[in-house]
């Protein structure tokens, strides 16, 4: 493969996770092995360069969906040497911010779904799973913390194929677990990688420890049978016993279709916090997951511009940056351009990739880019920007019902310009933040996806707006709405913790867990209320 084009080149992709499966450590991980950033902060002491904003240096969870651009050549494989842009879509670990993995999902291409290897797979990375399962976003899977006690490698499949329903093939078998972490076998290679304890880097190639072997013969056996399902060459290589025959590539190539058909997820392990397993993992990224040219929603250059914004976010700075996947054509500075949705003219101010520690400001960006514009006034989350000759909408996002509202009242009259002004920005970045007035007392209400999302609601109109508020208890919104909902959809609630206490759940719709959360349990009403849930419902 060695003529590609530009558009080739690009992958697209989310990282989602549980929280504290190490989605930032490894996101982190993945910028500074790419050459854009030098320094490694550690995660939850606030240097981390995905985490932008105050809220989420001091609680360490990561909540935008920050587009961040990095460089890649792979060192094996179809594409190897060849460089590749990789555009990493930041997606939140915890429920209350569902809503952003949404709408990252709707613009990335494909993800990598990590894991706790001690832990398999939790609640969070289910709900996320079925949503990318929604969007028909083919996965790669890492197993991270290989290195702590209790990782468990065979469980993780095992819990990747039972709860997620999914066929995970592994291409790696790690040589020990917990503190005995020490290498990788590749098993399309058939060859062993130990781990510089310092550094994370792998040695050269050795031969696999023979405890090891029959058990990375059985693997790779496994890995042949999942390829052989996928390509007929392979099938019938196998089929008449010539495994021998089989060449790395095929088996590479045969992969990628695989997890681009969405039949197999390929599985990498390794410990982003101590280097191992990340370089591999790159490699994997352009290896397997597509490029924009090779999903349905086909991005081209020779038609016209046709853009989706997909994040709005406010920098002190430079005021509004808008977030924006291009599908085809190009955008220009200068140009203008139509937001259908709208219904106005724009015209595009400044363009730029955002890098960890930099921004690259460009004249034009293409298919298949992720960038940002900023001075566009008019536009909000969902719209579709495009040329002025051929106007078109795309499927907007998807946007939940809040679940839980909340009163505030400004200190002063001073304060509540400062809060309507904060507010209606707010809601402008975020549509799953609802804001209206409460016609009894006057005070403002917003409905949110959960505590927390409301918290950091109320936290950025302190700190950024320098609103000074009271602000009530939070309240479930839509209460009856979601107690119906709950009865009429939910067939099966699985919950621990009695009347009258605060459940988590896992709730199903037919035999597919499609959503967790907390729940009050109120006996008196015979029923549950969610609290914190986010349905994986259309
Ligand atoms: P996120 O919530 O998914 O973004 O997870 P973080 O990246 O914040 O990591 C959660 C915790 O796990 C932090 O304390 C990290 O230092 C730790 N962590 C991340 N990667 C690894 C790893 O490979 N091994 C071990 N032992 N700990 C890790």
């Amino acid at each position: 493969m060695s003529r590609t084009t530009r558009i080739e080149r690009y992958r697209n992709i989310g990282i989602m996770a549980h929280i504290d499966a190490g989605k930032t450590t490894l996101t982190e991980r993945i910028l500074y092995f790419t050459g854009r950033i030098h320094a490694m902060g550690e995660v939850h002491t606030g240097s981390t360069e995905m985490d932008w904003m105050v809220q989420e240096k001091l609680r360490g969870i990561t909540i935008t969906s920050a587009a961040t651009t990095a460089t890649w050549k792979p060192m094996r494989g179809p594409f190897a040497g060849l460089s590749h842009r990789i555009n990493i879509l930041d997606t939140p670990g915890h429920v209350d911010f569902t809503i952003e993995v949404e709408r990252s999902l709707r613009v990335l291409d494909g993800a990598v779904a990590v894991f706790d290897a001690s832990q398999g797979v939790e609640p969070q990375s289910e709900t996320v799973w079925h949503q990318a399962d929604r969007h028909g976003v083919p996965r790669i899977a890492f197993l991270n913390k290989m290195d702590k006690v209790g990782a468990d490698f065979a469980m993780c499949l095992h819990s990747i194929r039972q709860r997620l329903d999914a066929n995970p093939v592994p291409v790696q078998l790690p040589i020990g677990a917990g503190p005995e972490f020490r290498g990788l076998i590749d098993l399309l290679r058939m060859r062993a990688f130990f781990f510089d304890e310092e550094t994370g880097e792998s040695s050269e190639p050795r031969e696999i420890p023979e405890p090891l072997r029959a058990e990375a013969e059985t693997l790779r056996l496994r890995l042949i049978e999942a390829c052989a399902e996928v390509e007929s060459t392979l099938l019938q290589k196998y089929v008449e016993g010539r495994l021998e025959d089989i060449t790395e590539e095929e088996l590479e190539l045969a992969l990628r279709t695989g997890t681009l058909q969405r039949q197999l997820v390929p599985v990498l392990c390794g410990a982003a916090f101590k280097n191992k397993g990340v370089r591999t993992l790159l490699d994997g990224i352009i290896n397997y997951l597509p490029a924009p040219s090779d999903v349905t929603r086909a991005s081209r250059d020779e038609e016209p511009l046709c853009a989706l914004v997909f994040k709005l976010m406010h920098d002190k700075a430079v005021g509004s940056i808008v977030f924006l996947r291009v599908y085809s054509g190009t955008l220009r500075t200068g140009m203008t351009v139509l937001n259908t949705r709208q219904q106005r003219r724009e015209r595009v101010g400044r363009l730029m990739f955002m890098h960890a520690n930099k921004r690259e400001e460009v004249d034009e960006v293409h298919a298949g880019d992720i960038c940002a514009a900023l001075n566009l006034r008019g536009v909000r989350t969902g719209d579709t920007l495009c040329a002025l000759e051929a106007p078109v909408v795309l499927e907007t996002l998807h946007f939940p019902e809040p679940v839980i509202q909340l009163a505030v009242e400004a200190r002063s009259r001073t304060d509540q310009q400062k809060m309507e002004e904060g507010l209606t920005r707010l809601a402008a970045e975020d549509p799953s933040l609802r804001v209206e007035v409460d016609p009894e007392t006057g005070q403002q209400l917003l409905s949110g996806m959960g505590e927390l999302h409301l918290e950091i609601v109320v936290d950025r109109l302190r700190t950024e707006y320098g609103v000074e508020a009271s602000v009530g208890q939070p309240k479930v919104a839509w209460r009856e709405t979601l107690r119906q909902r709950v009865r009429q959809e939910y067939s099966h609630i699985r919950q621990t913790g009695g009347p009258g206490q605060y459940a988590q759940v896992v709730m199903e719709v037919g035999p597919a867990p499609r959503g967790s959360g907390l729940v009050f349990v109120d006996e008196t009403q015979g029923g549950v209320i969610p609290k914190e849930f986010i349905p994986a419902i259309e």
